[in-house]
């Protein structure tokens, strides 16, 4: 039977891919356009143990499209075996509660959710129409990031201003990452069967950084909001900040609201602290090395995280489990250790052994055993979850 399913997450100048088989469990095919938009756009293909790299003389999301379809030609027993294609899509707005079958329709509400991603559903559409055109045989799907928070109250989606602005104009909360968050819970369920019917808080700690509260296997409140840039500190993101200092930069420094909106986007979070790097791994080293603002702007984001789980718990009846997760959450000794720390009023207790001696890649449970919590560190694997909603709406 076929069952190699080709996932796609398209972004504003980058595309990775990868080609997933037996019900996603195997990896046959990794891979990343960059740059794309440059004259320096170029392709990898990590296959069989070995990665080859292209330039991509037509920088375009076509172009690298066309690039891996080239690839399947010389490659035809893989392509032999595809059976669809599943793609991320950044913002599903109020239109789309879980994943669906791409048709004119669909790729029409997601071009009109373009307004609340302007730099990521543009993207998205322009591979599901490469897509199409190059593939036309295999059924395609769309996977939303926003999917998983439509079950937030409208307690917890509503902004404090003016109902017009909702009413008019959709303005709420969405939240992110939900395709990672949809995938931890089910994964945690796998280990530890109770949590399904319990309240977990996931901590997607990366470049981009949320958490959520889930309980009864659904999402209750999260961090993100109408974009991204809400919530907690983050690479190159400001996270929530008092909305008048937009204000005060415009004036004091003259500049207009786009340039002020790239600032807390782009300059801020853990690079516009630290003046350093916004990459958590190189900030860890500069602290270790004595660099007193790598180590504030790492203290900063492990409180800030903290203060939002906190938070997030008051939408929870209890709380069972925290579970981090991302290159940080998966990676960082120190950043789990630092925000359990500030978690102690929530009877979460950390295993220090634990903690700085799990083995990369695994599930592991890393607190105390008489703590009230179970802390986790669970590897996500979006690619997985994109691959089996394809293969369940191929063959529902
Ligand atoms: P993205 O949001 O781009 O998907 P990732 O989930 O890949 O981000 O996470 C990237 C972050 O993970 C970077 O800040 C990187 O420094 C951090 N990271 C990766 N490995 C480690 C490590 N061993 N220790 C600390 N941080 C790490």
């Amino acid at each position: 039977m076929k069952d190699f399913i080709l996932v796609i997450n398209s972004g504003s100048s980058s595309l990775k891919f990868a080609v997933l088989a037996e019900q996603g469990q195997t990896v046959i095919l990794e891979g990343l356009a960059d740059r794309l938009g440059s004259k320096d756009a170029s392709i990898s293909f990590k296959f069989d143990q070995t990665k080859e790299t292209q330039t991509l003389t037509l920088g375009s999301h076509q172009g690298a499209l066309s690039s891996i379809k080239a690839w399947f030609d010389q490659h035809p027993e893989i392509a032999a075996n595809l059976s669809g294609i599943g793609h991320r899509v950044v913002h599903g707005g109020e239109t789309f509660n879980q994943s669906v079958l791409i048709d004119e329709l669909v790729i029409n509400a997601i071009e009109e959710c373009a307004s609340l991603a302007p730099l990521h559903n543009p993207a998205n559409v322009k591979g599901i129409k490469a897509c199409q055109s190059l593939f036309p045989d295999l059924v395609q799907v769309a996977v939303f990031d926003t999917a998983f928070h439509q079950t937030l109250d409208q307690v917890q989606y509503l902004y404090p201003i003016p109902m017009a602005f909702y009413r008019d104009q959709t303005i709420r909360k969405y939240g992110f990452h939900g395709t990672s968050y949809r995938y931890i819970s089910q994964a945690l369920g796998q280990v530890d069967a109770k949590s399904l019917q319990q309240g977990v808080i996931v901590a997607h700690l990366g470049n981009g950084a949320s958490v959520c509260a889930i309980q009864n296997g659904l999402s209750l409140d999260t961090s993100m909001g109408l974009t991204p840039l809400d919530g907690l500190m983050m690479g190159t993101r400001s996270g929530s900040i008092d909305p008048m200092i937009l204000g005060f930069m415009a004036k004091s420094e003259g500049k207009s609201l786009d340039e002020c909106l790239s600032i807390l986007n782009k300059e801020s979070g853990l690079l516009g602290i630290s003046e350093l790097s916004n990459d958590c791994r190189t900030l860890e080293e500069a602290m270790k090395a004595g660099d007193e603002r790598a180590k504030l702007a790492l203290e900063m984001f492990c409180q800030r995280t903290a203060k939002h789980i906190a938070s997030l718990a008051t939408s929870l009846d209890s709380i069972e489990h925290l579970v981090f997760t991302g290159g940080i959450g998966e990676n960082s000794v120190y950043v789990r250790q630092k925000i359990c720390q500030s978690l102690g009023i929530l009877g979460i207790q950390l295993d220090q052994a634990a903690n700085a001696n799990l083995v990369r890649g695994q599930t592991s449970d890393i607190s105390k055993t008489d703590g009230n919590v179970s802390v986790w560190v669970i590897p996500t694997n979006e690619e997985l979850m994109i691959a089996l909603d394809t293969i369940n709406l191929i063959q529902a």
